[in-house]
């Protein structure tokens, strides 16, 4: 059976993979080198310095690549880099529509960034594909979606942005961390760009800072390649190979975040101390029924608010927690717990905050793949 033809569950393990040409090394090895050996000027076996490329990162991009239904994988040495390198297929003048509750980072990227390199950026809910459209002028060249959204785990129909997008000519660009394409493949749903935080999910282990793009097109696969070389922001040959090693757990990893957070889900929401609880995969979500579309499960990420609670009490609650780390970031093994209006979310101002959601007392858990007896007995001895 051809790999391309393998199931997910396979494909995170075999997808774009052989073992390797020197010594048939079944992991690929960390190519640690910035050079490669020469026999005549350009007489080389396909790598000449590791910004171009390196045999260990290019073996993370063949699998990223797989995994996402896509042609063409690149890896970076961060999601931000990875963000960077897609809206460096712009010019000034180009105009960019992305979501209210985008991740604080990207928010931060093009607007402190890009913005004064003449590229506006309009933020708007992205529920409603007509207020989209109508956003929509000649200046227009990327929709830039992130679904479900931080902290607030909206989720946005890809497919239905991606008509819009075809019928005007624009760039979709999806930002897959949350979900993975375990849960949701935006490539098959008509976007045209991918993007990771492999810090997250991916690599699973907290242990890497690394990004991606998967795409399917030849053309904007060399002009993003191009970017990636031009600019620089690599991913290095460790980090490549933890991704990797990462990536062949990522299917049972995932089955078991999506079970704890649904056992977490259900515990919060019966909890008499606990007021909203955000999960798409609850059937009050106000986006239950695109969730349930879209994707295959709904996966470990969960916000809630404990009832008529304050900026203290959630911050009670935080700390008390011993099994949940307060931390930032997600999407490991280890589960964990943070403050959005302290933490991820403390730079927008209280009543911005507040418009999407991110009222005071909301606290956001990444449920990682411990004994979900132990990740519930922990929450209960925390909010009491
Ligand atoms: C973490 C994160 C990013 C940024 O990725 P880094 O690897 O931290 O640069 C982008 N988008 C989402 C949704 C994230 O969670």
């Amino acid at each position: 059976m051809a790999k391309q033809d393998l199931k997910f569950n396979s494909k995170t393990i075999h997808g774009g993979q052989k073992p390797d040409a020197a010594y048939g090394a079944v992991m690929p090895p960390i190519y640690q080198t910035s050079t490669y050996a020469q026999s005549t000027p350009g007489g080389h076996k396909g790598f000449e310095y590791s910004r171009s490329a390196n045999p260990t990162r290019t073996a993370l991009e063949n699998a990223l690549a797989s995994i996402e239904n896509g042609a063409y994988g690149l890896a970076f040495g961060s999601g931000l880099a990875a963000i960077d390198a897609v809206i460096k297929l712009l010019n000034p003048g180009d105009e960019v529509i992305s979501t209210n509750d985008l991740y604080g980072g990207s928010y931060r990227l093009f607007k402190q960034v890009f913005e004064k390199f003449g590229i506006t950026f309009h933020f708007m809910g992205m529920q409603d594909v007509e207020q989209i459209a109508k956003k929509v002028n000649d200046n227009t060249k990327l929709i830039w979606v992130e679904t479900p959204t931080n902290p607030m785990m909206n989720i946005i129909d890809i497919k239905a942005i991606s008509h819009l997008a075809k019928k005007h000519g624009l760039l979709l660009a999806v930002d897959n961390t949350f979900a993975t394409p375990y849960l949701q493949r935006p490539l098959d749903l008509g976007a045209d760009i991918v993007m990771h935080s492999a810090t997250k999910y991916l690599g699973g282990h907290s242990d890497v800072v690394v990004g991606a793009l998967v795409v399917k097109d030849k053309d904007l696969a060399d002009k993003l390649y191009f970017i990636q070389n031009a600019s620089g922001a690599v991913c290095g040959p460790m980090d490549s190979f933890l991704t990797l090693r990462g990536i062949k757990t990522l299917h049972v990893r995932m089955q078991r975040h999506c079970e704890n957070g649904k056992a977490i889900a259900a515990y919060l929401t019966d909890h008499p101390k606990i007021g909203k609880v955000y999960w798409p995969g609850l059937e009050d979500h106000p986006n239950h029924d695109i969730a349930k579309a879209q994707m295959d499960d709904f996966g470990g990420m969960i916000s809630f608010v404990p009832h008529g609670s304050s900026y203290d009490d959630a911050i009670k609650i935080v700390e008390k927690l011993q099994v949940f780390t307060l931390a930032e970031s997600l999407g490991g093994v280890e589960s964990l717990a943070g403050h959005p209006a302290s933490m991820t979310h403390a730079s927008i101002p209280k009543e911005e905050r507040e418009k999407s959601g991110v009222v005071d007392a909301l606290i956001r858990l990444s449920v990682g793949i411990e004994d979900v007896d132990d990740l519930i007995a922990d929450l209960q001895q925390a909010i009491g």
